[in-house]
């Protein structure tokens, strides 16, 4: 393992160099360690682990069978299955989650009822705005974070090499540019030295920035997006065994006594976007303007978003965000990989990452190590 660049690197040749440890990669490293071993591996991380600017580490870490999409319920318990156990420690909790409705839906049932052995979340609520509660039982929490960084310290222990703090530049021909970075005392990020590897496979796993580098750097075009999300804060007390809710897209996670937000995506960012911050009556909030609105338009029915607890910050570095991948550039379409020529595979994480990303990555890892393992599939 390379952490920084006091440590000299002069390997030049790899089976497979995984570019950008979040989840989706540094479980691919994990699974690709398992399955070939005698592969020879290089994970690669342009930050630290986890890295603080990736999806990963601010993903809800919410994981709802109401999230799977239809015929990937089986892979979406797999991805459960892993969290709950052999990954090591992800501050996994079973907790229900609770999506709350005005209308009657399948199964749902009184808010009032089945939020009673809850009163600090009915407490943030109308339920005569939201009357209708359908539980999921199967729902937990999670860590993101940890699950990278466990992913990645299993796949280190396996015999991955990894490259902490180096960014890498996939070309043409299973060339990758490494540029290992160093910090000047004046706090700026320069490279330090730059360094050329030949991999027989690239995995393209750098989350919101895939795209862009498998078009810069191999000259293809890819149909994703990408948007950012913020998570702000609502202060406002939670208890540990707390359910999640959901309503309108918004879902509160109880969290460290109080509940994080993760409001829903509905659109990629256009080409070029640079988050800003938005304003209410005037007064200008680090939350953007798309999500303050559909905060706004909550308030009716979740009025404790309206109480002052809400974390809205005065400019964008308060309110913690991050960008995500869309694959095809949709909120709603699941984690996947993509082959992009005989050397490059794209890996996608994206808004469904925390219910269905570990099956993906895990599919990848299977084809690169040409096993047909699906270990999710009924035998
Ligand atoms: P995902 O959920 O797909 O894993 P993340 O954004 O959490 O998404 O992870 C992508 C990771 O890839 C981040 O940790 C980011 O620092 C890293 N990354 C992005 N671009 C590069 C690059 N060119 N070289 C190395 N790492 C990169």
């Amino acid at each position: 393992m390379w952490a920084h660049v006091g440590q000299p690197f002069a390997e030049t040749a790899y089976d497979v160099v995984v570019v950008g440890a979040g989840r989706m990669g540094a479980f691919c490293a994990r699974e690709l360690r398992r399955l070939a071993p005698a592969l020879r591996l290089l994970l690669v991380e342009e930050g630290g682990l986890p890295n603080e600017e990736g999806a990963t580490l601010l993903a809800p870490g919410v994981w709802s069978a109401h999230d799977a999409p239809p015929g990937r319920e089986a892979e979406a318990a797999w991805t459960r299955a892993q969290l709950a156990g052999p990954l090591g420690d992800v501050q996994f909790r079973a907790a229900p989650l609770v999506r709350l409705t005005a209308q009657p839906t399948p199964g749902s049932r009184p808010t009032a009822e089945a939020l009673a052995a809850h009163p600090e979340a009915l407490a943030l609520l109308d339920p005569a705005a939201l009357p209708w509660a359908q539980v999921d039982p199967a729902a937990a929490t999670f860590r993101p974070g940890a699950v990278a960084l466990n992913a990645a310290q299993e796949a280190v222990r396996l015999g991955a090499d990894l490259l902490l703090n180096t960014r890498a530049c996939p070309g043409g021909g299973g060339e990758v540019t490494l540029e290992r970075l160093s910090v000047t005392n004046t706090h700026e990020v320069v490279v330090h030295e730059r360094r050329v590897v030949r991999a027989a496979q690239v995995v393209i796993a750098a989350g919101a920035a895939g795209a862009a580098l498998a078009e810069h750097g191999l000259g293809v075009h890819t149909a994703h997006g990408r948007a950012y999300r913020q998570s702000p804060r609502l202060e406002e007390p939670s208890t540990e065994a707390s359910p999640t809710l959901r309503a309108g897209g918004l879902t509160l996670r109880p969290q460290a006594g109080g509940w994080t937000l993760a409001p829903a995506i509905w659109h990629r960012d256009p080409q070029g976007y640079v988050p800003g911050g938005g304003a209410l009556t005037g007064v200008p909030t680090g939350l953007r303007r798309e999500t303050l609105e559909d905060l706004v338009a909550l308030m009716d029915a979740v009025p404790a978003l309206a109480g002052g607890g809400l974390g809205l910050g005065r400019s964008l570095s308060d309110v913690p965000g991050a960008w995500l991948a869309l694959p095809h550039g949709r909120p709603d379409a699941p984690p996947l990989w993509q082959r992009l020529d005989e050397t490059h595979t794209l890996l996608l994480g994206g808004p469904l990452a925390d219910v269905l990303g570990l099956g993906v990555a895990h599919g990848l890892a299977a084809a690169l190590a040409g096993v047909p393992e699906r270990p999710w599939a009924p035998a």
